[in-house]
């Protein structure tokens, strides 16, 4: 495992991001993630990000069960204050309480303010919650303090020079690197001495793996090569990158992370050009750019905002029929289908993607309900 520095602290570049454990009914699976958290711990993981809205609430907790069995020098945690729910300083006070008990320890060694956005920290700061939190600070109950961005570059960067933050964490992957905080974000944070922590390296998932198309050029330089070891050796270059935080849901991915994260070489100038050739084949393929986040969930109605997104987009890069058609027709998700959506528009403003996910879930329907057998 590379292992980085984050504050004095030595992290390993594979951070855990506990937002994709294994699910059966519904639910964390506690068995199969139990085993992941395990195999990490001892192929030298320290690095466990959760949040309090994971898995509908209960990630914090699950983590906290397995990880305290553990000796809490081996791993840092890190946890986000849901500023959606902070009214006051006395809420942001009560939440690090909560999660502390969540997690079963003293301390949480990287806090952060989730999800941040402009208005969302002249919220904050209203309220004086960045005070709350160095007092938190000051008791020993957070050791550095950073925030997670999902918003347009000139949010990203009033809140960055704002104070001077331990950390930030912001998403960025080959696809992104003009969205958001994107490379233009890590590159300020360098420049202003902030190390970075980061979210979505896979895109949630979609980079995983590549249809043959894009991996062409890829594969002519480096023919063994995975679509997950180029997406984390693009990310690997940048030493102010402290961190790279994949949400694993099978310990085959987990397996194949570590293998990647042992020692990941920055992409020469030759891969760089592979990359670009690879990027064009799926931009023009990707539907939409939902990263699975949940934040609009839960719907009124029922309808499964991101899995809809994910089977459409995978639908779009893959044109796998079988696996497009069996996904839409499972009764499992007969309910849940991109066509119980009755238009309301109660999730758009909750999409840090600004996706109009109305009218998206219109063209998804319209799509995937006319896949014919093949
Ligand atoms: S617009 Fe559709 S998906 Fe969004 S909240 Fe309303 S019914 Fe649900
Ligand atoms: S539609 Fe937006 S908010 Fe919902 S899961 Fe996708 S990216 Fe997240």
């Amino acid at each position: 495992m590379e292992y980085r520095t984050l504050g004095e602290e030595k992290v390993s570049l594979l951070g855990f991001g506990c937002m994709r454990f294994p699910v059966k009914k519904g639910k964390i699976d506690e068995e199969a993630s139990r085993k992941m958290l395990e195999r990490a711990l001892e192929a030298g993981v320290t690095y466990f990000d959760t949040a309090w809205p994971y898995h509908d609430g209960k990630s914090e907790a699950f983590v906290g069960s397995v990880l305290s069995g553990f000796d809490r020098s081996r791993y840092q945690l890190a946890t986000k204050l849901p500023v959606w729910l902070v009214h006051s300083r006395e809420d942001a006070r009560s939440f690090v309480e909560k999660q502390l008990a969540n997690l079963r320890t003293d301390y949480i060694d990287f806090y952060l303010l989730h999800a941040m956005n402009g208005q969302r920290w002249q919220e904050m700061l209203s309220f004086g919650v960045p005070e709350a939190l160095e007092e938190c600070s000051a008791e020993g109950k957070i050791r550095k303090l950073g925030f997670s961005f999902h918003g347009p570059y000139g949010d990203f960067e009033r809140i960055l020079k704002a104070r001077k933050w331990d950390f930030c964490q912001i998403q960025l992957n080959y696809m992104d690197v003009n969205d958001q905080a994107g490379k233009r974000g890590a590159d300020l944070a360098r420049e202003l001495g902030i190390p970075v922590v980061i979210m979505e390296p896979l895109k949630g998932g979609s980079l995983a793996a590549l249809p043959q198309d894009a991996m062409a050029p890829l594969r002519a330089i480096n023919p063994a090569s995975t679509a997950v070891e180029w997406a984390l050796r693009f990310l690997a270059g940048d030493r102010n990158i402290r961190v790279l935080l994949s949400g694993m849901g099978s310990m085959e991915q987990l397996e194949e992370n570590l293998r990647i994260c042992d020692s990941p070489a920055p992409l020469n100038a030759e891969e760089e050009a592979a990359l670009e050739r690879a990027k064009q084949v799926l931009d023009s393929r990707v539907r939409n750019g939902c990263t699975a986040c949940r934040y609009c969930m839960p719907c009124p109605h029922g309808v499964d905002i991101p899995r809809n997104f994910a089977l459409w987009n995978d639908w779009g890069k893959y044109s796998n029929a079988r696996e497009a058609r069996w996904n839409w027709h499972n009764p499992d998700f007969a309910s849940a289908r991109a066509d119980a959506c009755v238009q309301c528009g109660e999730c758009v403003p909750k999409c840090p993607q600004n996706i109009p996910i109305p009218a998206d879930l219109s063209r998804a329907a319209a799509e995937l309900s006319a896949i014919k057998r093949q």
